[in-house]
This record gives structure tokens, sequence and C-alpha cells, in this order.
């Protein structure tokens, strides 16, 4: 155990929409029963790119004792859900994750993918 960036599911506010489980490259987010979850602590690094595309704010990062982050263990359950892994594309000119990338974003109540080549027009509009 060590005292260390985690994530934490508000599960009141998670409405089981599933859309933090592929952002996840660690795939340490499942949905159970309806609910996103954490089985597995050690797949969680903490990095919270699960956060920007939740639409509830059911997500967040805390500092708490959890189990230290297992690479190990994170880049074999990457590898065993390969099969099911679903590429991104950006929102705007839908390039996929293989060629371009890609940057969660947050626009009227949207949670959105978009590639560095479309970022530029978003900023200057
Ligand atoms: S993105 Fe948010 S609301 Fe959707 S499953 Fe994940 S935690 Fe729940
Ligand atoms: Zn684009």
């Amino acid at each position: 155990m060590a005292r260390r960036q985690i994530v934490r599911i508000d599960e009141e506010l998670c409405n089981g929409c599933g859309l933090c489980v592929t952002p996840c490259v660690e795939g340490a987010i499942e949905l159970v029963d309806g609910k996103a979850k954490v089985l597995n602590e050690e797949l969680c690094d903490g990095a919270g790119f699960c956060l920007s595309v939740c639409p509830t704010g059911a997500l967040s990062i805390e500092m708490r004792e959890a189990p230290a982050f297992n690479e190990h263990a994170a880049a074999a359950q990457a590898k065993a859900r390969e099969g099911e892994y679903i590429q991104q594309r950006c929102f705007r000119c839908e390039v996929g994750e293989e060629y371009a990338v890609l940057l969660p974003c947050r626009t009227q109540g949207k949670s959105l993918w978009v590639c560095t080549r479309c970022l530029p027009a978003l900023i200057h509009g």
C-alpha cells in the first residue's frame, strides 16, 4: 500500500454510460451492474484521463492509501482487452487515433475527442 493519487467513482452520479472505459488504457475501469468500477486498484495509475469524458462528474482523483500501481499487470490487462478496444475518432474530421493524437474535450454538455489538427480551429473559432 502507498499513499497516492487514484480514481474515485461516485456511484450516485454514475449513469453507466461506459464512456470512461475506453480512455483508460490500463483497463482499470469496468462496468458492473450498470456502474463504473475499479475492480483492481493496482491497474489505476491515477493519471485521470477518464475524468474529462464523464458527462456527470462522477469521476475524480483523490489522494489516499491504495495498492501501488502495477505497470506489468496494467500492460497485461491492456493486451487482454485488445480485441474489445474501440478506436476513438475526432468528432470534427473523424480521423482515428491510429493516425492522429486525440485529446478529450468538453463542450455544450458533451464529452468529445478532438485531433490536434482540428484543435486550432476550436481555439481560434
Ligand atoms: S463516464 Fe461517468 S457516468 Fe459514464 S460510466 Fe464512467 S463514471 Fe459512470
Ligand atoms: Zn480532427
